[in-house]
């Protein structure tokens, strides 16, 4: 037997709630209630976005009138009793909501699927929610925007209908009709949508064949090109660097890396609904390191040696990276890795490259996601 000292278990808990689903503490906790079940609670509201890391951090562990604010709100939100007292029902509520979307294997859990057709702006019931829940589930709608209105088939719902029939070619009416759901049974069995053309204007550039062992295949991706790019002079390709936008925004981020006189730009943009946009030509070099070293080497530099990706997230820490996104990454990362013989030590974060200067990616992103499904093909 061995005994765990309180700061271990703190730790313990902390990194836990930075990776997946923080523990909850069972029984009743109300105002006045202090402890590690509180903080606990406190590390659960403050993942499902009712409260700001800020707010835990000026009372951790103490059920005060902060905490009892925000349990009141998610309980509104949940259509629970507001009455700021977290109990069995409460747990159940935010156990549902903790659990993470997908397994990382990135096969959809059975418990989702697609409601019977005929659904649209003003209905309300169970198979609104199974609908939501399904959007939430391939990064169509947050957790939050579905917890604004859970059953309910508002404006929120409609547009991220949208945004589905959009991605998967469909007519864009925001009516969840038999197209829309076979589209979107598809999409819950792991299955792509088709293939965008290319812009026509700028023509694709030319991408290596897919390498001769490799498991991998190049993913979907949307050619749009940039204006913002240089020579690798002579470098070669030996690290790929991730960051968050810090605009929560995928047009205007592609507004922003891509016109002329920005002077910034990645070779890779993915939206929020998972799209892979292709911006700079691998060949070339892309603007999105800085003054930056790879492992204390500043020459060539960063720019010059690296693919640069970049994910649309606000980069606040607390909202989350979506399952379209890790599912892009996990096809991407492998497929350059591999390509390019990148290895695992220099996959990394802007942060790790600029360090003190950079904090992106964002905490809150999941390394071991990209990581475990690089780590299977090189
Ligand atoms: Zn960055």
């Amino acid at each position: 037997m061995s005994t765990v000292s309180a700061s271990f278990r703190t730790h313990l808990a902390r990194t836990t709630a930075a990776s997946s689903t923080p523990p909850l503490p069972t029984g009743t906790l109300s105002k006045g209630a202090s402890g590690t079940a509180v903080k606990q609670l406190q590390t659960a509201l403050v993942k499902l976005g009712f409260m700001t890391q800020a707010q835990m951090n000026t009372g951790p562990g103490t059920f005060g009138p902060q905490t009892e604010a925000s349990l009141k709100k998610y309980q509104a939100a949940n259509k629970l009793a507001a009455d700021g007292v977290y109990g069995p029902k409460t747990r159940a509520a935010m156990l549902k909501d903790l659990t993470p979307a997908a397994p990382s294997t990135g096969k959809p859990a059975p418990s989702v699927t697609a409601p019977a057709a005929g659904l649209e702006r003003g209905d309300s019931g169970a198979a609104v929610k199974q609908l939501q829940t399904a959007l939430v589930k391939l990064g169509f709608m947050t957790q939050t925007q579905m917890n604004t209105g859970p059953g309910v088939y508002g404006p929120q719902t409609e547009a991220s209908v949208k945004k589905f029939q959009s991605t998967w070619k469909l007519g864009v009416d925001g009516e969840y009709g038999p197209k829309t759901k076979a589209a979107l049974e598809k999409a819950l069995a792991g299955q792509k949508p088709p293939a965008s053309s290319p812009a026509p204007s700028t023509p694709a550039p030319s991408t290596p064949s897919t390498p001769a062992p490799g498991k991998v295949t190049k993913p979907d991706m949307k050619w749009v090109p940039s204006a913002n790019y240089g020579s690798r002079n002579g470098a070669d390709i030996d690290s790929i660097i991730l960051h968050h936008t810090a605009s929560n925004n995928v047009s205007s981020d592609l507004a922003t890396l891509t016109k002329k006189g920005t002077d910034v730009s990645a070779h890779y943009l993915i939206g929020k609904d998972g799209t892979i946009y292709h911006l700079v030509d691998d060949k070339m070099a892309a603007w999105h390191a800085g003054k930056s070293s790879l492992h204390g080497d500043t020459s060539p530099s960063v720019n010059a040696r690296s693919i640069g990706i970049e994910i649309t997230n606000d980069g606040s820490g607390k909202t989350p990276f979506t399952e379209a996104q890790y599912r892009a990454l996990e096809k991407l990362v492998p497929y350059l890795a591999k390509t390019y013989n990148v290895p695992m030590k220099n996959i990394l974060g802007h942060k790790d490259v600029a360090p003190g200067r950079k904090v992106d990616p964002a905490d809150n992103f999941d390394w071991g996601r990209v990581r475990r499904a690089t780590d299977a093909v090189i």
